[in-house]
C-alpha cells in the first residue's frame, strides 16, 4: 500500500479524508483529540506545499433537521488553532463556492469542506457511497490521501468513492494503526493475550472465532462473560444473559476451553445505578436478584498471573459497567496490569479507549486505537474496503 512517502504532492490538490468526528455539546469541542490524530499527515501536506483539501464527517445526519449542530465550522476553528494558521472553511459540500475556493487555494493552504454526511439528506449519497458524488469529489483533487482509520470499515463516498477515482495513499494515522494494530494480529510476540469484555457476546462472536486461531489465551470479562458463566451452568441472576449466545458459548466452552480465562468472583448489586450497595460474591454464590456488574479481586489475580508473561496483549471491551465509577475498578486494574507490562499494549477504539483516557492512561500503552468499529473488524481478521481500496487499480 502507497503511503505519504510515495508522492510528490508540491503544488497538488490533496484531498485528505480526516476522521474529525469530534464529541460537541452546543456546539463546543468537547474532545479535540481526533482533531489532534489527524494534525501529522495535515502538517506533513501543508509542508510539502500541497493545497490540502480536507473531508470528514460528523455524526450522523440524516434528514435537514439532523444538520443542527453537526457544522465542521467549529472544527475548522480548532484546527486553525492547533496547525496555528488559517484554515477555510467551506459550507458546501459540492457546487460553484467550493470550487472557487479550491480554485484560489495557494501551496500550502488548508480547505475544510462541509460534513461529508449532510450529502446522506438527499439520498444517502456519502454512506450510499453513490459513485457520481465519489466523482465529482476526485474531480476536485490530483490524490487522495486516507487518514480516517475510524471509518475504514465502511465503503463511503468520500473514502472509497473518492479512492475509486485518484491515485492514493494512506495517512500517517492509518499507517501506525496498520503497523501496531494489524501488526500485532499478524505476526504476534507470544504470549499472546486478548481481553474481551463489554456487553454482548452476540457482537463478538466472530472476533472470538478469530482470535481463537491466533491468541495463546484470551480472558473474558464484563457483561460478555455472565454468558459463558451460565453456558458453564452457573445461576447468574438477573445479570446480563445474552440468550441467543448460549449455544455459541457452549461450544467454544467445549472446544477451547484450555485458552480461556472466566471470572471466579464478580461484584454484584441488585440496581445498576451509583450508589447502589454492592458485595464480591464466588461466580457460583450470585443471589437470583443480583447483577454482576463488574470482574472481583480474585479474578484480577488470576489475569495478573496469565498477563505475568505476556509479550503482546490486545484489550478490546471494559470489564465491568465502567461508566459508574463503583463499578469500573476491574477494568481500572487491569489498565494498571497492561501499563506495567513489558509487553505490546493495545486498547481498541471506542469504548475501552475512551475509558483508558479517561482513567488517565493516555500515554501508557503502546497504542490506544482510534477506530471502534474498524479496529474491531481488523481483529476479526476482516479486509477494511478503506484500506483494500487504496491497492486497487483506478478507473
Ligand atoms: P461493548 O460496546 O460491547 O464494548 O460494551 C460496552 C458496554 O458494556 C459498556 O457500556 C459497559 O457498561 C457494558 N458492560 C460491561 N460490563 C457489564 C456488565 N457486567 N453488565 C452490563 N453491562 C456491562
Amino acid at each position: 500500500m502507497k503511503t505519504l512517502h510515495d508522492f510528490d504532492f508540491s503544488y497538488k490538490n490533496v484531498l485528505v479524508r480526516c476522521d474529525l468526528n469530534v464529541p460537541m455539546k452546543d456546539s463546543k469541542i468537547t474532545d479535540d483529540n481526533r482533531i489532534r490524530e489527524s494534525l501529522a499527515t495535515l502538517q506533513y501536506l501543508i509542508d510539502q506545499q500541497a493545497k490540502v483539501i480536507v473531508f470528514s464527517h460528523l455524526g450522523r445526519v440524516k434528514t435537514e433537521e439532523d444538520k443542527k449542530g453537526k457544522s465542521l465550522e467549529p472544527v475548522a476553528k480548532v484546527l486553525s488553532e492547533l496547525l496555528g494558521k488559517d484554515v477555510l472553511f467551506c459550507f458546501e459540500t459540492r457546487g460553484d463556492t467550493l470550487e472557487a475556493m479550491v480554485e484560489s487555494m495557494d501551496p500550502g493552504d488548508v480547505l475544510l469542506v462541509e460534513n461529508t454526511r449532510f450529502e446522506d439528506v438527499d439520498g444517502n449519497k456519502e454512506s450510499g457511497n453513490d459513485p457520481e458524488l465519489g466523482a465529482y469529489w476526485a474531480s476536485l483533487g490530483d490524490y487522495f490521501v486516507n487518514d480516517a482509520f475510524g471509518t475504514c470499515h465502511r465503503a463511503h463516498a468520500s473514502n472509497v468513492g473518492i479512492a475509486s477515482y485518484l491515485p492514493s495513499a494512506c495517512g500517517f494515522l492509518v499507517e501506525k494503526e496498520l503497523e501496531v494494530l494489524g501488526g500485532a494480529i499478524r505476526d504476534p510476540k507470544r504470549p499472546f493475550v486478548v481481553i474481551l469484555g463489554g456487553a454482548k457476546v452476540h457482537d463478538k462472536i466472530g472476533l472470538i472465532e478469530h482470535l481463537l486461531t491466533i491468541a495463546d489465551r484470551i480472558i473474558i470479562g464484563g457483561g460478555m462473560s455472565f454468558t459463558f458463566l451460565k453456558a458453564q451452568g452457573y445461576e447468574i441472576g438477573k445479570s446480563l444473559l445474552d440468550e441467543e449466545s448460549l449455544d455459541f458459548c457452549d461450544r467454544i466452552l467445549a472446544e477451547a476451553s484450555q485458552k480461556l480465562v472466566l471470572p471466579i468472583d464478580c461484584v454484584v448489586t441488585t440496581e445498576v445505578v451509583s450508589g447502589s450497595p454492592s458485595r464480591v460474591v464466588s461466580v457460583s454464590e450470585i443471589g437470583e436478584d443480583e447483577i454482576g456488574v463488574d470482574v472481583g479481586p480474585e479474578t484480577i489475580q488470576i489475569y495478573q498471573d496469565v498477563l505475568k508473561d505476556a509479550k503482546t496483549i490486545i484489550m478490546n471491551g471494559p470489564m465491568g459497567v465502567f461508566e459508574i465509577p463503583d463499578f469500573a475498578k476491574g477494568t481500572q486494574a487491569l489498565f494498571e496490569l497492561m501499563a506495567k507490562s513489558d509487553a505490546i499494549t493495545i486498547v481498541g477504539g471506542g469504548d475501552s479507549g475512551s475509558a483508558a483516557k479517561n482513567m488517565g492512561f493516555s500515554g501508557k500503552f503502546t497504542r490506544i486505537s482510534t477506530g471502534g468499529g474498524a479496529s474491531l473488524e481488523l481483529l476479526e481478521g476482516k479486509v477494511l474496503p478503506g484500506i483494500e481500496v487504496l491497492d486497487r487499480k483506478r478507473v
